[in-house]
């Protein structure tokens, strides 16, 4: 008997590739319940598509190059803005309901660094929400397509170098493996390997880190977004204050009331979200706090006219039409993952990765915004038809050679590994910090009791050996030592694990 195709996630990129893949069987194994615990839930904004009269694939080809800060791969970047089309029809046809005008035209959007309005909403900012529902309304409809929910993926299963299934535990720690034809990791970004992030829990890296343990190769590891205007209220993940507010002329202001973005960029609080992520990051390290201030700009409007981010500051204390928001940056998006091709192939035979956990090379060293839901539904509609195409040999199923390891954790590790990474891993990073964050990683590998926190650890190396390694400044990474890019060094980056722990031990000895 031929073993199924095995999807790990589901979010977009998960719940797209299973319908794409039928009437072939799929089984999507999730952490969350579909429709939760998925950062495709939380969009907001909505998913780039040139559509619109004027606009072409070219120029959202053009505006996602020149955010990517050099290195995007522009082949597939144009390939993606092309088939942007074909894919919102798709998504139509499941449901999806986006925005329209009078005529029935789907309405589009202009959104920061886009030169055109090319952004597909529904009902301004729940995006994700209602793609999500049409997506899962279809999944469940679909009869060729399993799902099972509390299930979290913690190592791949390998023999003869090809993957053929996964070890997987369940909510009360016991470990199943599960044998598969194929499988596509679409496990969603690395939110939680650090202290601050918008990112639901359930996005820790744990995909980049299975790949990885199994001998995948990471591109882009170190290129990873800031959102500037996290709400500071002690929430984890924390809560968004959409760069909309500053579009609608909100400023920047440090503890002593000064706004800190004039003397840094012409554009002062609209420039790029890397600039302003670090101007409020060196404000707060600066012991200067930062917040955003709505009141002049927005005031007694804000209730209307942004209702979700009204409702949190609200349940915080603050009313932004009278006080200052809090804020402070929060990892928001991962550019780097397993590297895959064109058709969303990894390094290893058996192995798909579609989705934030992948390095597609569209974002380069700064992802554009919107551009993560298109890429996610673009690369898993490839997946379906590249193992659609497949004809599979028996698998034989794979075994693990290891005990399950007891369920528990040495207090606080997880913390200190967050924390870590956001002080010399995150928004600005040099040698020195780098090293220091590289120590820390070594002890919680050494001292982590549960695999989620062995997998976290593995993935913050990742991430770390690659800033190590990359000695100059460019889109999301930032080195204070090498503040500037170097124009030889503007290529992609690729990473085994093996060569990370190399890098690693190097720095350390
Ligand atoms: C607040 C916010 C707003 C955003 N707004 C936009 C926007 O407007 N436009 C845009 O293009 N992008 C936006 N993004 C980015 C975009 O939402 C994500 O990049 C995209 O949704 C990722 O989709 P995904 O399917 O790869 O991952 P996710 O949607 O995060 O799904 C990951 C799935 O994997 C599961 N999972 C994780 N680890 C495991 C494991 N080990 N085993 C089993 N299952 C696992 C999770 O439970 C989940 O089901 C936003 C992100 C955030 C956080």
């Amino acid at each position: 008997m031929v073993a199924p195709i095995l999807i790990v996630g589901g979010g977009l990129a998960g719940l797209f590739c299973a319908l794409k893949l039928a009437p072939h069987p799929v089984t999507i194994l999730s952490t969350a319940p579909i429709g939760s615990g998925a950062s495709s839930v939380w969009a907001q904004g909505g998913i780039a598509a040139a559509l619109s009269d004027g606009d072409t694939p070219e120029k959202h080809t053009h505006d996602t190059v020149v955010a990517g800060a050099g290195i995007s791969d522009e082949a597939q970047v144009l390939s993606m803005a092309q088939e942007a089309r074909a894919r919102i029809h798709d998504l139509l046809s499941y449901g999806v309901p986006f925005d329209r005008d009078l005529e029935g035209k789907l309405v589009q959007s202009r959104e920061a660094a886009h030169s055109e309005r090319r952004i597909v909403r529904v009902k301004g900012d729940m995006a994700g929400k209602a793609i999500m529902e049409a997506l899962h309304n279809a999944v469940t409809a679909a009869p060729s397509i399993e799902v099972a929910s509390g299930l979290t993926a913690q190592e791949l299963v390998c023999v003869d170098g090809r993957v053929t299934g996964i070890l997987v535990e369940n909510k009360e720690g016991a470990l199943i493996t599960y044998s598969a034809s194929a499988i596509v990791l679409a496990t969603g970004g690395i939110g939680h390997l650090f202290e601050v992030t918008t990112n639901p829990v359930e996005s820790r890296g744990l995909g980049l880190a299975i790949a990885a343990r199994a001998g995948a190769v990471i591109a882009d590891a170190e290129f990873v977004q800031f959102h500037p205007t996290a709400i500071d209220v002690g929430r984890d993940p924390a809560p968004l204050a959409t760069e909309a507010l500053r579009g609608e002329g909100a400023t920047l202001l440090n503890g002593a009331g000064i706004r800190f973005m004039l003397p840094i960029h012409p554009d002062a609080e609209l420039a790029s979200r890397d600039i302003v992520a670090r101007a409020v990051f060196a404000e707060i390290q600066a012991g200067h706090k930062a917040y955003l201030d709505c009141r002049d700009a927005i005031g007694a409007a804000f209730k209307d006219k942004f209702p979700t981010v009204y409702a949190i500051c609200i349940s915080a204390g603050i009313d932004p039409a009278t006080d200052l928001i809090p804020i402070i940056p929060a990892e928001h998006y991962h550019m780097g993952g397993i590297a895959t091709d064109g058709m969303g192939r990894t390094s290893l035979p058996g192995l798909w990765a579609a989705g934030e956990v992948a390095s597609t090379g569209v974002h380069g060293a700064n992802r554009l915004a919107s551009n993560s839901l298109l890429e996610a539904i673009v690369f898993a509609a490839r997946i379906g038809e590249d193992i659609s195409a497949l004809e599979f040999a028996q698998v034989r199923p794979g075994k693990l050679m290891r005990d399950a390891e007891p369920n528990k954790e040495v207090e606080g590790l997880e913390a200190e590994l967050r924390h870590t990474m956001a002080q010399h891993v995150g928004v600005m990073r040099n040698r020195e910090g780098l090293v220091s964050s590289l120590k820390k990683i070594a002890y919680v590998q050494k001292n982590a009791k549960t695999l989620s926190l062995q997998n976290m650890a593995t993935s913050c190396l990742m991430i770390a050996a690659a800033a190590l390694a990359r000695h100059e400044s460019r889109g999301g990474h930032f080195r204070t030592d090498y503040p500037l890019p170097v124009p030889g060094l503007a290529q992609r980056s690729h990473l085994t694990l093996a060569e990370a722990q190399k890098i690693s031990e190097e720095a350390l000895c």
